[in-house]
């Protein structure tokens, strides 16, 4: 048996109000005036109080992005390249501040600021050979783990598929359960059940070993009070940004399962958004995760939330058969879930049944 050697965030600040210092933090990574820190920000964010408190100097830069999409290679592409051309210098670093969208495409650009090519040819495990450049993590939305995590997930002309490698995860990350404030409620919903689904399917995987059991199992605690508990709001957000990086630990040393593979299917096909897919297909897999499910149901009714139905009605053959590809295609989640028989439980028929429930 050979064991994994995982990088983790070296260098993390927590604490509400603790964007301001920021500016701090950046100072002593400033290579000079003209390499600038670029702020990659959630464009939600425009116009709004936070961009004020942006430690700006020299020649730094703001790129607002959109999150409507996911992120994709391409759109990394232009990104590095308009860096490229905009700077004499290579920047001092880059900061991201959003929801999982902004933190991957911060973690991507990082890593393509230094390495030739497209974002497409390092999809995959371990391809990536140079170090990023500094970059830095400040979510504003609790639950995908991208905050800790060694990947970052990119759509690609042919996949959908993270960059996995020892350069990816941040240098520093900043969290301030105070930029989760204006979440919408759906929002927190679907993007925290990232975080509930990412403890369940580690927590039941065959993959699981004390390591990753004992950070799911706090997540998942965590997950209880935010989502059943009877908690100040307050609490609850510094509860979640914990319970999310909780969460996104556990799955390091293990794996997601089932929702996650179908999830990837449904987010190829038809572009739907990471957390609220993972919950379309959750709220039937009551076989594989019994208790899961049933607590899933008791924090939809509570927070009262209707997922939207009929997402695959009127799909074709062929089109089921793409989302059952891309599905299958994620071997490493399927054996955490079923085990190394995994191709004789969950046959072709019996996931194109769970698609067509959706
Ligand atoms: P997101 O980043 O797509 O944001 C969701 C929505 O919340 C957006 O409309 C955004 O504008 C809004 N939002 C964010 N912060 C807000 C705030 N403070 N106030 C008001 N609105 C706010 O959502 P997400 O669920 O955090 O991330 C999903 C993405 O993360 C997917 O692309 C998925 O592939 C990726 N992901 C990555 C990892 C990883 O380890 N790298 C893990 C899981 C998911
Ligand atoms: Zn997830």
């Amino acid at each position: 048996m050979k064991y994994r050697n995982f990088p983790m965030v070296p260098r993390v600040v927590f604490g509400h109000g603790s964007f301001l210092q920021l500016g701090e933090i950046l100072m002593p990574k400033r290579k000079s005036s003209e390499a600038p820190f670029i702020f990659f920000i959630d464009d939600v964010f425009e116009g709004q109080p936070l961009i004020t408190e942006v430690p700006l100097l020299f020649n730094d830069q703001i790129i607002f992005i959109s999150s409507e999409e996911e992120p994709k290679t391409a759109q990394v592409d232009v990104l590095v390249a308009k860096i490229k051309e905009s700077f004499t210098e290579m920047p001092s670093g880059i900061v991201g501040i959003g929801g999982g969208t902004l933190l991957d495409v911060a973690k991507a650009v990082a890593i393509m600021l230094t390495n030739p090519g497209s974002a497409a040819e390092y999809q995959g495990w371990d391809l990536v050979k140079k170090p990023a450049i500094y970059h830095v993590g400040i979510p504003t939305i609790s639950g995908t783990g991208a905050e800790v995590s060694r990947t970052t997930v990119l759509m690609g002309p042919e996949k959908k598929l993270g960059i996995n490698s020892d350069h990816t995860p941040f240098d520093q990350v900043l969290l301030d359960p105070k930029l989760t404030h204006g979440v919408p409620k759906e929002q927190w919903f679907y993007t925290g059940m990232d975080c509930y689904i990412h403890c369940i399917e580690s927590l039941n995987g065959t993959y699981l070993n004390a390591f990753s059991q004992s950070y799911g199992e706090k997540a998942l605690d965590l997950c209880h009070e935010v989502y059943l508990g009877d908690i100040s709001k307050e609490e609850s957000r510094d509860k979640l940004m914990m319970a999310s990086w909780h969460g996104g630990m556990s799955i390091a040393y293990s794996q997601v399962g089932i929702a996650h593979a179908m999830s990837y299917g449904l987010s190829y096909l038809l572009g739907v958004k990471h957390g609220i897919g993972n919950c379309l297909v959750f709220q039937y897999l009551e076989e594989f995760y019994p208790e899961g499910v049933k607590v899933f149901k008791q924090m939809q009714e509570k927070h009262q939330i209707k997922l939207p139905t009929g997402i695959c009605a009127g799909l074709s053959e062929e089109q089921f058969d793409i989302m059952i590809q891309v599905s299958f295609g994620l071997v490493p989640l399927w054996e955490n879930a079923l085990g190394d028989n995994w191709k004789e439980i969950m046959s072709y028929d019996r996931l194109l049944q769970l698609f067509k429930k959706i």
